[in-house]
């Protein structure tokens, strides 16, 4: 067994997306701060309408995935095929851009708080010319697995390994083979699991501090921290207990060439892809709206 350990931390900073929602981006902030096939991570946090009220209205992806989760509010999602859906605290929405999407993602509420995040996860060349799809996951449809010393873990994608057991995520078949876990640690407590050896990982605190690996390295609150190869990670919660996102994924080292909402392998294809949302093309087939199975 080797132990991941903290190797590299990429503060979140300020940033605005959409039509002026302001939020941190910690993977994504650059090009040089991505981990294959992790492109970006924001986290959205505000108790003050001005900063989420504009939204993000009406726009285009091709080449990769949208992932939405939703900790506190309400935002609407429409596409271009005349989908709709409602995302409210503890939902997800796992979006395949793939050929084309036009969405927009709006606010339903004028006061309080919204608060979640968007990560954005790559597709390989094959996948990127698929046509798009979503689903909307329903916190009800989310197993949270109780382990020893009250940690809770929400299993949004993959399979968690722990002391002898499984659970298994609604988002299961990724070529990436995504796990995505929000894990909750009381003061002190203590999570391991086993993460394949060859996979990218890395973790995001969003509340409290995480002292990650068997040297106990201290990932502060708000940073995204990559983890070093390797078959297990421990994290534990400092004094005021954490939550603290769980990210891992095959990499599919391709070229990247991303142009905005675009994410493509080459120079080519992100011309096409700018000249295919010109003519309207983009958008051409049907968004295919995908049910997702109660976990076995
Ligand atoms: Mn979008």
């Amino acid at each position: 067994m080797t132990p991941r350990t903290l190797a590299r931390v990429i503060p979140s900073i300020a940033a605005s997306d959409g039509a002026g929602v302001k939020l941190r981006r910690s993977l994504g902030a650059s090009q040089l701060q991505r981990h294959d096939p992790f492109l970006m991570l924001d986290e959205f946090f505000s108790d003050d309408p001005d900063d989420y009220l504009a939204g993000f209205p009406s726009h285009p992806h091709r080449g990769f995935e949208t992932v939405t989760y939703m900790l506190d509010g309400h935002m609407r999602h429409e596409d271009s095929s005349g989908n709709r859906g409602d995302l409210g605290p503890g939902d997800v929405q796992w979006m395949s851009a793939a050929r084309g999407i036009i969405h927009s993602e709006m606010p339903q509420q004028t006061e309080g708080r919204m608060r979640g995040f968007q990560l954005w996860l790559n597709l390989p060349a094959a996948e990127k010319m698929k046509p798009a799809a979503y689903r909307d996951i329903p916190s009800g449809e989310i197993p949270v697995a109780e382990l020893a010393g009250g940690v809770k873990v929400k299993v949004i994608a993959g399979t968690l390994e722990h002391g002898g057991g499984k659970t298994a995520g609604p988002m299961q078949g990724l070529s990436t083979d995504a796990r995505y876990l929000d894990v909750h640690l009381p003061p002190r407590a203590a999570f391991e699991t086993g993460v394949p050896a060859g996979y990218n990982a890395f973790l995001y605190a969003y509340e409290g501090e995480a002292f990650v690996g068997p040297d106990r390295k201290q990932l502060a609150h708000r940073a995204a921290g990559l983890l070093s190869d390797g078959d297990t990670v421990r994290i534990e919660a400092g004094d005021a207990g954490a939550r603290v996102l769980l990210l891992a994924g095959k990499p599919i080292r391709e070229p990247i060439v991303q142009y905005g909402p675009f994410v493509m392998n080459t120079r080519e294809e992100i011309e096409q892809a700018i000249a295919d949302y010109q003519s309207g093309a983009l958008t051409k087939e049907q968004v295919r709206r995908i049910k997702v199975a109660a976990p076995g």
